[in-house]
């Protein structure tokens, strides 16, 4: 007999909800509607207790700021008894990082959340959002997958290691340092053995734990940048990145890992940002790709100016987890070392 479960969908924006309007496409409520029709009819979920709250404002994710990921996280703890898994729809342009920075926040929540969107509006025929949906909400009902994940063109992705490689196809996201979680074929095929093993934090613990102790630091008070280097770039731009991201830069370095360290403008520039408690992280420009700075003189040389290793995280993961490792009050002292160790299954641990 069916086991009856409780699905909780967060609609916050996106494409997958939007309508057209005077200015252009903007996400709309009639989304609602959508989705009790597509899961009503369908034999699978229609038994099910599937509910959707509308989050206002909705959202292009587009528009999405780092408070954006911690509200929602907070959402998500505050209804984690309420239901067996969780849905949040969201537009796919920032997906990857609201993806990351669950991942992190959402550590010990023991429920499986995952995160769709779709290229097309719902409202267009031949959209890919009925599809997604429906994928995300029958992951969601799995409860071996305890982590936070991306459901999108019938595959599901670690959050933390999606990353969106094309703005027009439906197979959108990518996972280019871990395998699929699952596949959608006639039924949900799930790869055991690339699910997220290791969490032991007792789920109640952590649930306490974040009712009682509020993060040290909220993300609003909180300042990451993302720059990538790029023939010509001047240490001036990397010393006025810092000072207007002074809790951390994510640096896109080149290929596996290496910078214009031949200039003495950058590695100035470098060392300086880092002795005024600017933490660097180094990961890959290339879509799939990872960082090893030891492997070129010109890697090594921005190793030694200070630059931290990100090996095969993402830019949108690293960007998150620096937000997260302040708002846990991480100590300068410690920073390297927890960004190279894994929280949540976003980078293999190099030795
Ligand atoms: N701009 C939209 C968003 O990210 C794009 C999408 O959803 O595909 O909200």
């Amino acid at each position: 007999m069916m086991t009856l479960k409780t699905i909780r969908i967060l609609y916050v924006g996106g494409t997958i909800g939007m309508e057209q309007t005077p200015s252009g496409y903007a996400p709309a409520t009639s989304l609602v509607h959508r989705i009790a029709t597509w899961t009503t009819t369908h034999p699978q979920l229609a038994p099910h207790d599937i509910q959707v709250e509308v989050c206002e404002p909705l959202l292009d994710s587009a528009n999405a700021v780092p408070m954006d990921w911690s509200r929602l996280a907070s959402r998500l703890w505050a209804q984690r008894d309420s239901a067996d898994g969780f849905v949040v729809l969201h537009g796919t342009d920032t997906m990857a990082y609201t993806a990351s920075a669950l991942s992190f926040l959402l550590k010990g929540f023991g429920k499986p959340v995952v995160v769709t969107g779709s290229q097309l509006p719902a409202s267009i025929p031949h959209s890919d959002a009925e599809g997604n949906t429906l994928g995300a909400i029958t992951c969601a009902l799995e409860p071996r997958i305890k982590e936070v994940t991306i459901f999108f063109g019938k595959r599901l992705l670690r959050g933390n290691r999606a990353r969106k490689r094309c703005s027009e196809a439906f197979d959108s996201f990518g996972s280019p340092h871990w395998p699929a979680l699952a596949e959608m074929r006639e039924q949900l095929v799930v790869n055991v053995a690339g699910l997220l093993k290791g969490d032991k934090t007792p789920v109640k613990a952590t649930l306490k734990a974040k009712v009682q102790t509020p993060a040290t630091r909220s993300f609003d008070t909180i300042s990451v940048g993302l720059l990538k280097l790029f023939p010509g770039i001047s240490g001036d731009l990397i010393a006025a990145a810092a000072r207007i991201h002074p809790d951390g830069l994510v640096l896109e370095l080149y290929g596996a890992g290496a910078g214009p360290a031949a200039d003495p403008d950058i590695t100035t520039a470098l060392r300086e940002v880092v002795a005024r408690g600017t933490p660097i992280v180094g990961v890959s420009q290339s879509y799939s790709g990872k960082v090893d700075l030891a492997v070129y003189e010109a890697g090594q040389a921005l190793a030694a100016c200070g630059v931290i290793d990100g090996g095969d995280l993402s830019a949108e993961a690293g960007l998150a987890k620096i937000y997260y490792l302040h708002s846990i009050g991480t100590a300068p002292a410690k920073f390297a070392e927890a960004m190279r160790n894994s929280i949540a299954g976003e980078l293999c641990p190099t030795a």
